[in-house]
């Protein structure tokens, strides 16, 4: 077996055809020929399986070593999917910290169809543990959270929730196989928004998941086909393509916010700087440095009391004002006005998220142009 950096490049190809071509073409065909009638062929029909794609899940699976992986059109589809395999009372316990999509899908689309759900912080394994209940099927959580990038530890989660009988979802968007392998940590099910450091460069959503057992995997392919929110073969190619450099980006990633966060923390406007590795005495840091191998290139951090945030972001003129994450250009937004402006303001302050938090998704661009940007941001306020 090749090491990972090698799969990343190399990984998930069919030798599907005899032209020679390096890369598995974009096979623009939504129905496929049987040579003739009662022949068992292996694609017939792209919703259940198209060439492009089948080779995109294959790498995927290979990274996060599973049995097998699947593709949508966005991760919310991939994470509809996955909460697809649970019916009406069964009960699933989540981070109180997910994805704002997650939990609107969790609250507008599931409870009223009878899955009920406990939310309970999921670095406190204790009170995880209180919350099993007689039909508890699963824990499902984010290892590195948004926007306080708070660590759960997978290992820790899945031990309770198997002597439970339950499975372990985890979300793997912001840390990427790259930096760590749930599966391999304990987990059943790894789901990844695709859309961020995966596919790398803003310019498609996907979705994948990835299977521990053939048993998962054959549900998984039945609910991938029946729901039909598959990534179709362009995106298919184009996640092909952002996976293969994912290793030097992240590294990237990784040392350009390592820049920022020791500008950052020298900075007398700069209150608190919310990143796995910040304090070295912290619970967050020690699984972070026990069960991954980086902590990405999303932080956050908060603006000293009465500053103000909106003046800060738009005098930025670098750093693009967005949401989404993991791409090349760096990405700013906050979360108050932005991506958790749908909590209502008394539960978003009990979250920790305050109008002066600030999110950076950091990019590859030269560390000092994007420092020079937040300095002169900082001097007008
Ligand atoms: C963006 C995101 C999602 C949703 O993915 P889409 O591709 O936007 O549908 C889910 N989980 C996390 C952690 C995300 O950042």
């Amino acid at each position: 077996m090749v090491k990972f950096n090698t799969l990343l490049v190399r990984g998930g190809k069919p030798d599907d055809n005899n032209t020679g071509a390096v890369n598995v073409p974009i096979y623009n065909s939504s129905t496929f020929r049987y040579p003739k009638l009662g022949t068992d062929v292996r694609w017939d029909y792209e919703r259940s399986g198209n060439p492009t794609r089948d080779a995109v899940e294959n790498v995927c699976a290979e990274l996060e070593n599973g049995d097998r992986g699947f593709a949508f059109s966005s991760g919310m589809a991939a994470i509809h999917a996955a909460l697809s395999l649970f019916k009406p009372g069964d009960h699933i316990i989540i981070g109180d910290n997910i994805y704002g999509g997650t939990f609107r899908l969790v609250n507008d689309f599931l409870k009223p169809r009878g899955i009920e759900f406990s939310e309970v912080d999921t670095q406190d394994v204790q009170a995880v543990e209180a919350a099993f209940q007689k039909n508890t099927k699963a824990v499902y959580f984010e290892t590195v959270t948004n926007p306080l990038l708070k660590v759960s530890s997978v290992k820790q989660l899945a031990q309770v929730a198997h002597q439970h009988h339950a499975m372990v979802i985890v979300d793997n968007t912001f840390l990427t196989p790259y930096l760590q392998r749930p599966l391999d940590l304990g987990a059943d099910l790894v789901l990844h928004s695709a859309t961020k450091y995966l596919g790398g460069h803003s310019d498609f959503t996907a979705g994948i998941i990835v299977t521990k057992t053939k048993e998962l995997s054959d549900q998984v392919y039945t609910l991938q086909n029946s729901i039909g929110a598959v990534l179709a073969p362009q995106e298919a190619n184009l996640l092909r393509r952002g996976i293969q450099t994912l290793n030097i980006r992240m590294d990237r990633h990784i040392q350009n916010a390592q820049k920022i966060i020791d500008y950052l923390l020298s900075n007398p406007k700069v209150g608190k700087v919310y990143y796995p590795t910040v304090d070295k005495s912290s619970e967050d840091y020690q699984i972070i440095t026990d069960e991954a191998n980086g902590a990405g290139g999303v932080l956050s951090f908060e603006l000293q009391d009465g500053l103000d945030a909106a003046k800060f972001v738009n005098s930025l003129k670098l750093i693009i004002l967005a949401v989404s994450l993991g791409a090349a250009e760096s990405l700013v937004e906050v979360p108050a006005f932005m991506s958790h402006f749908e909590i209502p303001k008394p539960q978003r302050l009990e979250m920790g998220i305050k109008d002066e938090l600030i999110r950076l998704s950091v990019g590859l661009e030269d560390a000092d142009d994007l420092i020079a940007d937040l300095d002169q941001a900082f001097a007008k306020i």
